[in-house]
């Protein structure tokens, strides 16, 4: 067993700490006034590299996988939940793809999003059909007028990214859409500016503000065999189970900023001729919230060291959701003690511990609510297969 991270890894964690303290410190609160994407923080990852961490290096990435993408993910986050999902949209709509794409699929769609050339989008909720992924009513039907070809229509909501999308992954089903069976969902690859293909509106969101989430419509939308991943609804829980440590990885980062910041008021601000780091209440919750994020970043680092083996298919589903419940979960945690760390200055725009604080509840929400984690956790025990053989 080993608790070091290797040479590659810690200096990886290092430079991206680097960056985040030059560059996204003192940009992330203007990024949450104004809404707007930063195109110059994407510029900024891009130049550093770090748009290709979780792709493998034939296909043009740099191989950092995610483990590497955790660690970078995490040290952005501590100062932006908003950039930290931007570096995450580098594996969300590229997960299906190297999981189950062809050769020349991966030829054709991730070196682009290595470089920075290319955005892309993953296609999953409906309003009508968030955790019950299997209640979709997106359907592809076969054009009879060209064969293997297949029209796409329906409207896929809440989707990050899908202004400054490229492509998209839209999971629909073939066949019958109010057909519950798992293996008539597929995977297909959408040109985002396909004829059809339209996003009428953006969410107004509590935070996480500078990448939109955006309602698409797919009207007859037309997909060649080429762009088929196939793949089922397994190909989509396995994609999101690859993507726990990564989820996870965004609520550490929140929680250690959040932390970090309190902790330095905290030692400043007097109170009944003391600072109030000095009382023992105020120690003993800043300690509560420390443990708790250091067993999370365990949970966290295990389950990409679990993902990078592959290990993401049903058997690994508890472990990899415990990371995404308890990381989501104890940014959220973290994020109301620094608020009240601050007192009424917490509570104001002057700090950021207002803007953690409406940030962080957005990751017990996305690719499976904390109640769905739990919902799967269970099922692990129940069945015994967590600790018994
Ligand atoms: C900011 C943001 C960005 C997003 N980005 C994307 C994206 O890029 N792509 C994408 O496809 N989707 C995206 N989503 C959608 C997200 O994945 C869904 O919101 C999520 O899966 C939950 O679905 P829902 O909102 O429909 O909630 P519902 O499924 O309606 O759930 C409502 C409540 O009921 C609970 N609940 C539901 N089922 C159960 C159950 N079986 N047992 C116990 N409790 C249950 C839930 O936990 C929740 O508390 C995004 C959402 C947000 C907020």
């Amino acid at each position: 067993m080993e608790f070091e991270l290797s040479s590659e890894m810690r200096e990886l964690q290092l430079s991206v700490r680097h960056l985040a303290q030059a560059k996204i410190k003192p940009r992330a609160r203007e990024i949450d006034a104004t809404g707007d994407y930063p195109q110059d923080i994407f510029d900024e990852f891009q130049k550093a590299d770090l748009l290709g961490l979780c792709i493998p290096e034939e296909y043009g990435g740099s191989g950092a996988g995610i483990m590497g993408l955790t660690l970078a993910i995490e040290e952005v986050t501590k100062y932006s939940n908003v950039l930290g999902l931007m570096l995450l949209l580098t594996r969300l709509p590229t997960g299906p793809i190297m999981i189950a794409g062809n050769e020349e699929q991966k030829q054709k769609y991730l070196p682009g999003i290595a470089r920075g050339t290319q955005r892309a989008a993953f296609c999953l909720s409906e309003s009508g059909a968030g955790s019950d992924v299997a209640g979709m009513r997106t359907r592809a039907i076969e054009d009879p007028d060209h064969e293997g070809r297949f029209l796409l229509s329906g409207t896929k909501c809440w989707i990050s990214g899908g202004m400054q999308a490229d492509w998209l992954v839209v999971f629909a089903k073939v066949g019958d859409p109010t057909s519950r069976l798992h293996t008539g969902i597929w995977g297909f690859i959408v040109d985002a500016h396909a004829e059809g293909v339209t996003r009428p509106r953006v969410d107004r969101k509590m935070g996480v503000k500078g990448i939109d989430t955006t309602e698409i419509v797919f009207d007859n939308v037309a997909v060649g065999p080429r762009d088929l991943i196939g793949g089922g609804f397994a190909l989509a829980m396995e994609s999101l189970n690859a993507m726990r440590p990564i989820v996870a990885a965004r609520g550490i980062g929140l929680a250690e900023g959040a932390l970090m910041y309190a902790t330095q008021y905290v030692k400043e601000r007097q109170a009944f001729t003391k600072t109030i780091a000095e009382f023992q209440g105020i120690q003993w919750e800043i300690a509560k919230c420390a443990t708790e994020i250091e067993a999370a970043r365990l949970l966290t680092y295990r389950a990409a060291w679990l993902a990078d083996q592959g290990k993401y298919t049903k058997e690994y589903v508890p472990m990899l959701s415990m990371a995404k419940y308890f990381a989501s979960e104890v940014a959220v945690k973290a994020s109301r003690l620094a608020l009240q760390l601050l007192g009424a200055a917490g509570y104001m725009e002057d700090h950021p511990t207002e803007q953690y604080y409406r940030d962080a509840p957005q990751l017990t929400i996305v690719e499976g609510t904390s109640q769905v984690q739990l919902g799967l956790i269970a099922r692990g025990v129940l069945s015994r297969d967590l600790w018994w053989d």
